[in-house]
């Protein structure tokens, strides 16, 4: 068992968002884990079958728990529900997590899968609202641990400590 860490794809470079675009974070604690071969990465939204670009989705008037209860959709601007796949790409990112034996998780601020702290409202004015994403839920709910790429520091810690735990 590796005690793997989960980055979001585009976090590492990878232009997968929806709008083609990448959100690459360079850190020393991110070459340090790259070093000790702790890293792998997957974007759930590709993952779930969405091409890149795409148009942009949010959860409408819930959360990620919401929309895994069945209870809230996931709409682009242009009104198409891409719940399905939304919901496919958390599964299937739990599923390679699980794969490769993950304990943490580093995921997009803000993404309607992969926030954990924050997403859009589903108003499409730019506003947020204090929720987790789709995947960012399931991941949760399966006892990985979940940070954002603004708690790098924190997230080392956490990982140390696991480590020293074992
Ligand atoms: Fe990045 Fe997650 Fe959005 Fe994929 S789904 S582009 S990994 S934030």
């Amino acid at each position: 068992h590796k005690h793997t860490i989960l980055f979001s794809a585009c976090l590492l470079g990878r232009p997968v968002r929806y709008n083609g675009t990448d959100l690459l974070q360079q850190h020393p604690i991110i070459e340090q884990w790259r070093r000790q071969d702790y890293l792998i990465s997957i974007c759930p939204e590709v993952s779930g079958g969405l091409d890149t670009p795409r148009a942009a989705a949010e959860i409408q008037a819930g959360s990620g728990a919401s929309v895994l209860a069945g209870s809230s959709r996931i709409m682009t601007h242009t009104g198409s529900d891409v719940t399905e796949a939304f919901i496919a790409g958390a599964e299937k990112t739990l599923a390679f997590a699980q794969q490769h034996h993950v304990v943490m998780a580093i995921l997009t601020e803000r993404s309607p899968s992969c926030g954990s702290q924050q997403i859009y409202n589903g108003q499409f004015n730019h506003s947020t609202t204090n929720e987790r994403g789709v995947t960012a839920e399931l991941l949760q709910q399966h006892q990985i641990k979940i940070f954002n790429q603004h708690q790098l520091v924190e997230a080392h810690d956490w990982h140390q400590q696991y480590l020293r735990n074992l």
